[in-house]
């Protein structure tokens, strides 16, 4: 129980300014995205956990192994060269996680937002709102406007616009 609560603390830290929430038109609406992506990383059979845990475990290791060799060169005193050694490694842990945690879940969030039909560039996360129906590229990164995003474009083309 207290590891699925320090879980959830840590992705709503990890989350927490990224331009992709500002987007949802409710907080209603950006609080259930949360929770639902909260609920499929809790789920062990989704890609991206499994993905982010290899990440994870490989970088930890790459740079245990340089710190291994670049703090006995800092000629620090005993027990301060340990103490250096598991900083480095904790804090490439929590750096890892929280960029692993923003990488998957401003997909997520974008893939969310376009259910609850904000338009948003599935790359870059530009808000594609007010953009001509039939645009096939992201005026932001200039890759190719997701199907989805496209069909909403055309949609608010369609709705009346409230004038
Ligand atoms: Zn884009």
């Amino acid at each position: 129980m207290g590891r699925k609560w320090s879980r959830a603390l840590f992705l709503r830290w990890s989350v927490r300014d990224m331009p992709e929430l500002e987007l949802f038109e409710s907080e209603q609406q950006r609080r259930q995205a949360i929770q639902e992506i909260e609920i499929e990383s809790n789920n062990p059979f989704n890609a991206g956990v499994w993905i982010a845990l290899v990440i994870g475990i490989v970088t930890v290791a790459a740079v245990r192994w340089v710190a291994k060799r670049v703090v006995p060169l800092l000629d620090l005193p005993p027990g301060i060269d340990t103490a250096v050694h598991i900083l480095i490694i904790l804090v490439t842990i929590v750096v890892v996680l929280r960029a692993l945690n923003r990488w998957g879940t401003a997909r997520e969030l974008r893939a969310k937002l376009l259910e609850v039909g904000v338009p948003v560039c599935m790359y870059c996360g530009y808000c594609l709102r007010g953009l001509a129906p039939g645009a096939r590229g992201c005026p932001e990164c200039g890759r190719t406007i997701d199907e989805r995003a496209a069909t909403l474009l055309e949609q608010s083309d369609v709705e009346p616009t409230g004038r």
